[in-house]
């Protein structure tokens, strides 16, 4: 990784250790050269636009107070709100948060869609808190973070660690302190308070549309294609579920507890059942073979889709791969340098700006039908979620043909110019 040059970093990130943040500078790197004019005003996203960082008191059960580092960035605002999640984690910090924020702006800007890109998060272990220190922290957080979010202004969405009760919580300590109900403040609500039907699905939907649309191109059929997943959680269980609605096979699983493998195919509904319902471990569920998990990697299909966590497929892996297309479900799990070895194995990466970005479309939508107080069906949103990925998945993948460069760098092309043209018809003020 490049280390970004002294100038652009901020004061407040270690330049001999820029973190997730310095992997989003050599992002922007690549893409500079790509924007012609509007790279006079690049250095604009190598700055967040705000960066706030309160302290999060809270009472503990035992009578006891703690406090909690809490952050909200909004990495950039010219063409809309801000838009991303709140992320619960031991090891967040700012680094972290200004690159997820960063990687919104992009994302976003990727489909189209007309918001900015912010991120949020408490630096704690969520799973030591009780239920009710849970919910103090959420509260004390979103007030604090109140300065900056708004339905208008910033709307923040679950992310790891925080789920559709915390979004509850949210909404409801944020409209109090306005006097009046908002809705519109937080998506991925429970639908009982203004949540979108489809929305738990929408990520792992949307690694299927951006599939579907690269396999076309591919001229590989769909039908019998073999998929290996890494992660069954929100997006892998979901994604799971719609290949093989489709027509594809799951051949291979991975989770935290290890991974399974049937040539002849898994059902994920079965599965699902068997670790939802039945509560039961990935290893005993029956009719598969158990492999060692480092063979995951190795294992022949046609579709690879990460969907767990950050830097997964590194040097180390990458030659093991035999998959065609690499679906990036989860952000981040593929690093640089493995892309450039995919890359010359002719191994396709759909970039997480867009393969993941079901779930924003689908927060979009939410926002919309709460601005307007009237809810759509779930055909009617899975039918909008498939036209907007669709409609932004052709013009990245055309500039990555004619550019000869990875489709990451496309979607930064698309994403980059978008925002950075925003900001020059906008103008400086003053
Ligand atoms: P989740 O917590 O629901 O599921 C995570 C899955 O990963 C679980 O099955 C877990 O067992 C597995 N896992 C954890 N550690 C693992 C390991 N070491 N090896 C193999 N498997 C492991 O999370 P999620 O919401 O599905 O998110 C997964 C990824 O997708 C994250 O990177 C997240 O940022 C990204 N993402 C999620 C959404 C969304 O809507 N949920 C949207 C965009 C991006």
């Amino acid at each position: 990784m490049t280390t970004p040059t002294a100038h652009a970093l901020p004061s407040y990130i270690d330049p001999s250790h820029p973190g997730p943040w310095g992997m989003f500078m050599e992002q922007l790197d690549r893409v500079e050269p790509h924007l012609g004019p509007l790279a006079r005003w690049v250095e604009t996203l190598r700055r967040p636009k705000r960066t706030l960082i309160v302290d999060v008191p809270v009472r503990m059960d035992d009578g006891r107070i703690e406090h909690f580092e809490g952050y909200r960035v909004q990495h950039n605002l010219s063409r809309g709100p801000g838009k991303g999640g709140v992320r619960f984690h031991p090891q967040v910090h700012i680094s972290e948060v200004m690159a997820l924020a960063g990687w919104m702006t992009v994302k976003n800007a990727a489909v189209n869609l007309p918001y900015g890109g912010a991120k949020g998060g408490i630096r704690v272990d969520p799973s030591r808190l009780s239920l009710t220190e849970l919910e103090r922290m959420t509260r004390r957080y979103t007030s604090e973070i109140g300065l900056l979010i708004g339905p208008d202004r910033d709307i923040p969405a679950p992310d790891v660690n925080t789920n559709e009760q915390v979004m509850a919580w949210m909404m409801d300590t944020y409209s109090i302190n306005q006097g009046g109900t908002q809705t519109g403040v937080v998506t991925g609500k429970p639908l009982s308070m203004g949540g979108s039907l489809g929305r738990r699905d929408a990520t792992g939907r949307g690694c299927f549309v951006v599939a579907r649309e690269a396999m076309k191109r591919l001229n590989r059929p769909m039908e019998g294609a073999r998929v290996a997943i890494q992660g069954f959680g929100n997006v892998g269980n979901a994604a799971a579920r719609v290949f093989h609605e489709h027509g594809a096979k799951i051949v291979a699983v991975q989770d935290v507890g290890g991974t399974i493998y049937n040539e002849a195919g898994i059902d994920p509904h079965a599965l699902q059942h068997h670790l939802k319902v039945a509560e039961g471990a990935l290893r005993e569920f029956p009719g598969v073979t158990v492999i060692d998990d480092a063979s995951f990697w190795g294992v022949d299909c046609d579709i690879l889709l990460p969907a767990a966590l950050e830097r997964q497929i590194t040097e180390a892996n990458a030659h093991q791969i035999k998959a065609k297309l690499i679906v990036e479900g989860a952000n981040g799990p593929t690093t640089p340098q493995a892309e450039d070895i995919l890359w010359d194995m002719g191994c396709t990466v759909l970039p997480d700006v867009l393969a993941n970005a079901g779930g924003v479309t689908v927060s979009y939508f939410e926002w919309v039908q709460n601005a307007s107080s009237f809810f759509w069906t779930e055909q009617d949103i899975n039918m909008r979620l498939d036209r907007v990925l669709s409609e932004a998945f052709e013009p990245i993948w055309n500039v990555a043909q004619e550019k000869r460069v990875h489709l990451r760098t496309a979607a930064f092309i698309a994403a980059c110019t978008r925002v950075l043209e925003a900001r020059a018809l906008r103008g400086l003020y003053p």
